[in-house]
């Protein structure tokens, strides 16, 4: 499965994945998606948000146990933010077959689609509107780069946009929703276990600081007559730096847009972009105001007007403690380690922590030697990911089989 993968959507010289929503690359990965349900005589489906299921059982039972992730990419991502868990999915059930257990409720492997929002700009379109946390006025309004809406991709890839929308009956028939991920940073590694269960997803959001000065010219324009956004910008850059080593927090500023954008031009407006991401909602209150509060500091004293916007907010999402007391148990002593199976928080985000507001939610980590993520650098070794499947079937048959 892992060989199959490999070269869909490669860019050849980043050597990263360009699987967007929608695209040849991603309308590959599904075909692929497809061909492994059948090969496997599970029972398609693609829902009405674009979401694939393949079943194992009747899907129209209920209580069912499911497991899968997502098969697209951020720019230039790595092979394993997502696939990982799609692909030890199938393992791990084929894992389950040949242990010859008896299935007691149904089982189905998902891919959700757009998880990763690198062309639409918002993360886990297909399990928001399958949640209701994404209305469907919202979602027309979403537009690619190129000024594609996102119907209009959705139908160029020969998927009906019209039945987007709310799917609560859907997630009504799962009992358990169990996610495996590669670690997106180095707590296993750290910890020395080759598999973690997921406690949290940290609160995060995404703010966009407006710096708005005067266009003048770079040549002509002496250095105190300047109203230049992009110092005030700079100084800002370096506050959340300051106030994220303050407060344990994380502040990122990774994607700045710049007008009028020429090398000969003082700007006009410095468009800045915020990402921070803290354990809990306190930290975060506090990171985020101590970087406003000096961007204001600064831009008052350049005289720049500055607004900031918050663009998007996810807060805390505590995995379901019953489902991950189960895994625990599940997979007590069954590693190598001899240890209890570490339990860590994360500040990325995932469709289960969509789900988890749904329905009963865990995940499993595993572990990412250099904690590099959404890179092509991203790795997770072979022995581990065999650990991930076996740790996944062992849940998987501890949930779904008498
Ligand atoms: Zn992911």
């Amino acid at each position: 499965m892992w060989r199959e993968l490999a070269p869909v959507g490669r860019h050849p010289d980043s050597g990263g994945y360009r699987r967007y929503a929608w695209s040849a690359a991603d309308l590959e990965c599904r075909a692929w998606f497809r061909a492994q349900a059948e090969a496997r005589g599970l029972t398609y489906e693609t829902d009405r948000n674009g979401n694939q299921w393949a079943w194992l059982g009747d899907p129209l039972a209920g209580d069912a146990v499911v497991t899968g992730s997502h098969l697209d990419s951020v720019p230039d991502g790595g092979a394993f933010d997502g696939p990982l868990g799609v692909v030890s999915s199938f393992a791990a059930l084929d894992e389950l077959r040949s242990r010859g257990v008896a299935f007691t409720r149904p089982l189905a492997v998902t891919n959700f689609g757009d998880e990763e929002g690198a062309r639409f700009g918002l993360a886990c379109v297909g399990s928001r509107l399958a949640a209701g946390q994404l209305t469907v006025a919202d979602a027309h309004r979403l537009r690619d780069a190129d000024g594609i809406a996102l119907p209009a991709a959705m139908e160029s890839a020969g998927y009906d946009p019209d039945t987007i929308g709310p799917d609560p009956e859907r997630l009504a028939r799962i009992g358990a929703f169990v996610e495996l991920h590669v670690e997106q940073g180095r707590a296993l590694d750290l910890t020395g276990d080759p598999v973690g269960i997921a406690s949290a997803i940290w609160p995060h959001g995404r703010w966009r600081f407006d710096f708005r000065g005067e266009a003048n010219h770079a040549g002509t324009t002496r250095l105190v007559d300047r109203r230049d956004p992009m110092l005030t910008y700079a100084e800002t850059v370096l506050a959340a730096r300051r106030e994220a080593e303050l407060t344990g927090a994380l502040a990122t500023f990774g994607k700045i847009a710049v007008e009028p954008n020429g090398v000969n031009a003082i700007p006009s407006l410095v468009r800045g972009w915020l990402d921070s991401r803290a354990a809990d909602q306190a930290t975060l209150d506090a990171v985020v105001t101590g970087i406003e509060r000096a961007a204001r500091e600064y831009a008052e004293r350049a005289g720049i007007d500055l607004d900031v916007v918050r663009e998007s907010f996810t807060p805390v999402v505590e995995f379901e403690h019953a489902l991950r007391d189960e895994l625990a148990k599940i997979l007590e002593g069954s590693g190598d380690t001899g240890r209890p199976v570490p339990v860590l928080g994360t500040g990325a985000g995932h469709d289960a922590g969509i789900l988890s507001a749904s329905v009963p939610t865990a995940m499993l980590f595993v572990r990412n030697p250099t904690g590099i993520s959404h890179s092509p650098a991203e790795h997770a070794a072979e022995d581990d990911c065999v650990a991930g499947v076996r740790a996944l079937a062992d849940v998987l048959e501890g949930l779904a089989c008498s």
